[in-house]
């Protein structure tokens, strides 16, 4: 008789579970993952994908708009947004079954509800107790509900933005992060008055300086509002249902809808990690060693519950060292440096690596070579919106620290940048390799003067 029921029992079906839970049942483990909500988490149902579905809806005005410029007269246009909704609903729901089936073809069981610990080897779901060798906990991260705000049940996150009755005339958007920023794009680019309030100096901040102005530039062309150094300290509902805001400013400002993306704080409450001696930390994050295991040895943890970096391919990728370091007798650390990285902006930033602030605390001697010019597609189109692409390199070792790229298709560069970055190329491999043309890509290759240097955190 087996000690245990199960080798694995994994809490939560999202990306990181899904994936620590599909493999290492193929490797003949016996695996049970428990879901509450929907298979597929965060990134599948209320993230990363729909968001994408969304961004793509919002890029037509500007493709209408500039195929004028190549010769196109197009008829009256209408955009519907219950059907945007119900089409991405349907995707989602195909998505969901996948990701369920293929749990289920590799021999794992899928478990629907909440799973609680009830020492630290049982879980419970549902009323039904399941005891396992090993856990993995992998139950995602939430929005933020800004306890702090009065009124702040009058406003949505994320979640709801996914699923909003009608589109509004005019939304707030609290927050300078990815969220924030790729939701001001997606509103705008649907028609809606759009107003973006941040607490910093500038968006984006832990992203490139040059990226960061860029693209603030770049969305108050389109016209997206910015308010940076404000925050909203109070919200009321009208008797006409809009919602006013009071600004820290003073300011007071009108709004149908106000949305709240202030960061995501990790899912563990209500797991009983006490009854497992699961220790967190002050955000509520599970704090785990290099190789994801909690400081009970037999429980991991894995994505954003982790609060390392809320990444979507981050946790797959722990997951992944997860399995080698429990299973396969490998162990693994996660490597958390230079992970590619894109906002879904309009126009997109994609990153890998260092940014030039970061790098000129890091390093006594900086080369930046950048480059800012109009992409040739909007030439015809008429459009003036720049695209900048920026390197970061160690003038010492010559090696390329940092890449960022704000314009059309970025965040595609990203990804291959991204395998050079983690290589540790140096600017001379950028130099001998032959230009894609012609693409946007190729000034990558081809700036060989630097524009500036950067001594000891001067620019010289
Ligand atoms: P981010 O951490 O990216 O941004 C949070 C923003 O909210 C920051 O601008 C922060 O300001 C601001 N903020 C934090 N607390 C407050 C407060 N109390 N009042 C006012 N403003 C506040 O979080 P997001 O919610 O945008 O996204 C969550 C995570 O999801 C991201 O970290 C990202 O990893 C992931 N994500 C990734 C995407 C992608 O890869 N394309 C897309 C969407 C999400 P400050 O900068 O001053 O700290």
């Amino acid at each position: 008789m087996a000690e245990f029921d199960l080798d694995l029992f994994v809490i939560g079906g999202g990306s990181g579970g899904v994936r620590a839970g599909r493999l290492a049942a193929a490797m003949g483990k016996r695996v049970g993952v428990a879901e509450e909500y929907r298979f597929g988490g965060t990134c599948v149902v209320r993230g990363c994908v729909p968001k994408k579905l969304f961004v793509y809806a919002s890029q037509f005005t500007e493709h209408f708009e500039d195929a004028t410029g190549y010769g196109w007269r197009l008829g009256e246009r209408h955009f519907d947004w219950p059907t945007l909704v119900a089409n991405k609903d349907r995707e989602i729901a195909r998505l969901e079954g996948l990701y369920r089936t293929n749990l289920e073809k590799a021999g794992a069981l899928t478990i629907e509800g909440r799973a609680v610990f009830v020492d630290p080897h049982t879980v419970e779901v549902a009323g039904k107790r399941f005891t396992a060798e090993k856990i993995l906990i992998a139950t995602g991260a939430r929005p933020n509900p800004h306890e702090a705000l009065p009124g702040r049940e009058h406003c949505i996150t994320s979640n709801e933005a996914f699923h909003l009755a009608e589109l509004p005339r005019s939304i707030a958007i609290e927050g300078g992060g990815y969220i924030a920023v790729e939701f001001a794009n997606i509103f705008h680019g649907l028609g809606v008055e759009t107003t973006l309030i941040y607490r910093g100096k500038e968006i984006l901040s832990r992203f490139d300086g040059d990226m960061r102005r860029g693209l603030h530039e770049a969305m108050e062309a389109k016209g997206i509002r910015i308010i940076c150094q404000d925050i909203i300290q109070r919200v009321e509902k009208r008797a006409d249902g809009t919602l006013e805001a009071t600004l820290k400013s003073g300011g007071m400002e009108t709004y149908d809808q106000i949305m709240l993306a202030i960061g995501r704080v990790p899912n563990t409450n209500g797991l009983g990690l006490d009854a497992a001696g699961v220790e967190t930390g002050v955000r509520g994050e599970i704090l785990v060693d290099e190789y994801s295991r909690t400081n009970v040895g037999h429980i991991w943890a894995i994505g954003d519950v982790t609060d390392r970096v809320q990444l979507t391919p981050v946790a797959i990728h722990e997951a992944m060292c997860f399995l080698e370091t429990a299973f396969k007798d490998n162990p693994t650390k996660v490597d958390h440096a230079d992970i590619a990285t894109a906002v879904f902006s309009q126009p997109e930033v994609g990153t890998v690596g260092l940014s030039e602030e970061a790098a000129a605390e890091r390093f006594e001697e900086l080369e930046i070579y950048r480059a800012s010019f109009r992409p040739m597609r909007h030439t015809l189109a008429g459009r003036h919106e720049r695209t900048i692409m920026k390197l970061v390199v160690d003038a010492a070792s010559r090696r390329v620290v940092g890449v960022h790229v704000l314009g059309p298709d970025a965040g595609e560069m990203a990804q291959l940048l991204g395998i050079s970055i983690k290589a540790g190329v140096t600017k001379d491999f950028f130099d001998s390799t032959m230009a894609v043309h012609p693409t946007a890509a190729e000034e990558l290759v081809t700036m060989y003067q630097p524009t500036y240097r950067v001594r000891n955190g001067e620019r010289i």
